[in-house]
């Protein structure tokens, strides 16, 4: 590509940005925004993203997975069906068409996949299946003010497998697994799978793929020793409030200050329904209910897990059912006696509201219109609230440090939420109908380009991975009035060309000066300038990451680009 043909408006000034991705892919002219958290790619940010896609495709289709893409339109019939339409909360982007119809506009597929499914597939014989999509998804987020990290329209990859049985789930979602980590390595992203929400979960159901980045808005403990992970995003709610100077004092206080908040007052303050809340809450003992939390994700939102806090009946489970269903890794562990409060230990505290919110829980175990707070208590925060710094690993005894992160990846087994409240069902070998054992996998394409950043730059620009860099050769001639620099320049590009490496050849009028802060800014893996000694044959090879550089004849320079 001719650079002065092509469209990179590089600025040097961006005015409010904050995140360090947001500001260089602006000033590097990647993206431009249209609306808060809505944003074009330009020219070189599509390049970046087709980069980014074209592996998270390579390491789908090698598991198997296939690549469909379904409507951003859905229905709302489709989402009252799941629950949804009312309990996603304020990030569904709600439309009408010309006769009054609702539809959402996409944030995740499960009900449009589990709506496809359940019409076309109705055998055993044909599981497991598992689909894949790269699409644009779209979320009212709260605060979309870090670019591509947070975007209310954002490039997703989103997959959904379905199963006869749990151990084909198992095994699905292993290779799911797998797959990220070849994808978050090949993208160059220093990475940690970690288990999201660490010991209400069990672990086993759903992890988190972090980039490790202070930009990160979640705080992860890990091992140093063995790849122990955790997000402790719950355990730390209060701690990882960004508390900044422009926060007024008594709000700094109260999130400043660890402690008892009440589900209201902390969904005030974080300006979500309480039911969003849920998924996290622990509770103590004595008094009132201690909060922790993990904000607003999909499965947390239903009917029912609202009515957890909204309603009046309690349905009571014996102690070792709890016991057993706690020690199982899924199930919901409701409270043993009614106004009597429990302590159950973190590490059995297995709070999958997923699975709870089916309604698919053992018949004695499950529990239904409860306040929590008014009636019962849990004492979930032994081992989860102690988790500090320094401390012992919980697996290999080596020592937990925290470190931020950013989640890129997402793999949840779903079970059968979604194929029960939409009654999607096959055969089984015996003929017997069965929901559909599902899961789900995510990961944030364009958060991914971000994340790459906040992990490679410098103060002079970006500095690519070669994997996903726009180019890999950044083709300078400093003066392309020089008859000699021109000609040498204009010989290597159709040279560069011709053996397929992908050159953005700088053949702009521009000063010296200016071609190479583009070029540091733009951050493209291999600078070649061809200057002074181009009468001589010779030209400069630099490459960005380390700066270091040197002079070679033309046909040696070929043999040296990755
Ligand atoms: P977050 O906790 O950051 O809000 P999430 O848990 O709501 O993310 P998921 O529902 O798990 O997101 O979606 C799958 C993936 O999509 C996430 O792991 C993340 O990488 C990406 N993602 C989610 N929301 C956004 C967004 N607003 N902008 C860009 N990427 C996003
Ligand atoms: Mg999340
Ligand atoms: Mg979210
Ligand atoms: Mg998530």
């Amino acid at each position: 590509m001719r650079q002065k043909n092509a469209l990179i408006p590089t600025l040097r000034n961006v005015g409010e940005a904050e995140m360090v991705s947001h500001r260089l892919l602006l000033r590097g002219g990647f993206i431009r925004q249209l609306a808060a958290g809505v944003y074009t790619f330009l020219p070189l940010g599509f390049r970046v993203l087709h980069k980014v896609e074209k592996i998270v495709r390579e390491e789908m289709d090698r598991i198997g997975a296939q690549e469909l893409l379904l409507p951003v339109l859905h229905p709302a019939e489709l989402w009252h069906e799941s629950g949804r339409w009312e309990n996603y909360g304020p990030e569904l982007f709600k439309i009408n068409d010309r006769h009054d119809r609702s539809f959402a506009m996409g944030p995740t597929h499960e009900e449009v996949i589990t709506d496809l499914l359940r019409g076309e597939i109705n055998s055993y014989k044909k599981l497991p299946m598992a689909l894949y999509q790269i699409q644009t998804k779209f979320r009212d987020e709260k605060r979309p003010r870090s670019g591509l990290l947070r975007g209310r329209e954002f490039v997703m990859k989103d997959a959904y497998s379905f199963h006869a049985d749990r151990e084909s789930l198992d095994q699905t979602y292993e290779d799911m697994f797998g797959a990220y980590m070849n994808i978050f390595t090949r993208v160059g992203l220093d990475f940690r799978a970690v288990e999201a929400d660490a010991g209400a979960i069990g672990g086993k159901g759903t992890h988190e793929f972090m980039a490790l980045s202070d930009a990160g808005e979640d705080t992860i403990a890990i091992c140093e020793a063995c790849d122990y992970a955790a997000n402790i995003e719950m355990a730390e709610v209060v701690g990882n409030e960004e508390v900044s100077d422009k926060t007024p004092v008594s709000e700094r206080e109260k999130i400043a200050t660890p402690g008892k908040r009440t589900i209201e007052e902390v969904a005030e303050y974080l300006d979500v329904e309480p039911h969003q809340l849920v998924k996290s809450l622990l509770f103590t003992v004595d008094g009132e209910p201690v909060l922790v939390l993990v904000r607003g994700d999909h499965e947390v939102n239903d009917v029912k897990v609202k009515n957890l806090l909204e309603g009046a009946v309690c349905e009571l489970a014996d102690e070792e059912t709890v016991r057993r269903i706690a020690g199982a890794s899924s199930g919901f562990v409701g409270p043993v006696g009614l106004k009597e409060p429990v302590k159950i230990l973190a590490d059995h505290a297995v709070m999958r509201m997923n699975e709870m919110i089916t309604g698919a829980n053992e018949a004695d175990a499950h529990l239904m219109h409860v306040q929590i707070g008014r009636d019962f208590q849990v004492d979930l925060a032994g081992d989860l609230r102690n988790i500090q710094e320094g401390d012992a690993c919980p697996r290999c005894g080596g020592t937990i440090q925290f470190k931020r992160g950013i989640e890129v990846g997402h793999v949840f087994k779903l079970g059968t939420r979604y194929s029960e409240a939409m009654n999607a069902r096959f055969l089984d070998e015996n003929g017997k109908e069965q929901p559909f054992i599902m899961g789900c996998y995510g990961i944030g394409v364009s958060r991914t380009v971000a994340a790459a950043i906040e992990q490679h730059h410098d103060e002079n620009g970006i500095i690519w991975p070669v994997a996903i860099a726009p180019y890999t050769v950044h083709l300078i001639a400093v003066n392309m009035k020089n008859e000699d620099q021109a000609r040498l320049a204009e010989a290597l590009y159709e040279e560069l060309n011709k053996e397929g490496i992908e050159v953005l050849f700088d053949d702009r009028k521009e000063r010296a000066g200016v071609k190479f802060k583009d070029a540091d800014l733009l951050g493209i893996p291999v600078r070649i300038t061809v200057g002074a000694k181009a009468g001589e044959g010779l030209v400069e090879i630099k490459l960005r990451r380390s700066g270091e550089s040197k002079e070679l004849s033309v046909e040696e320079v070929l043999k040296e680009l990755p």
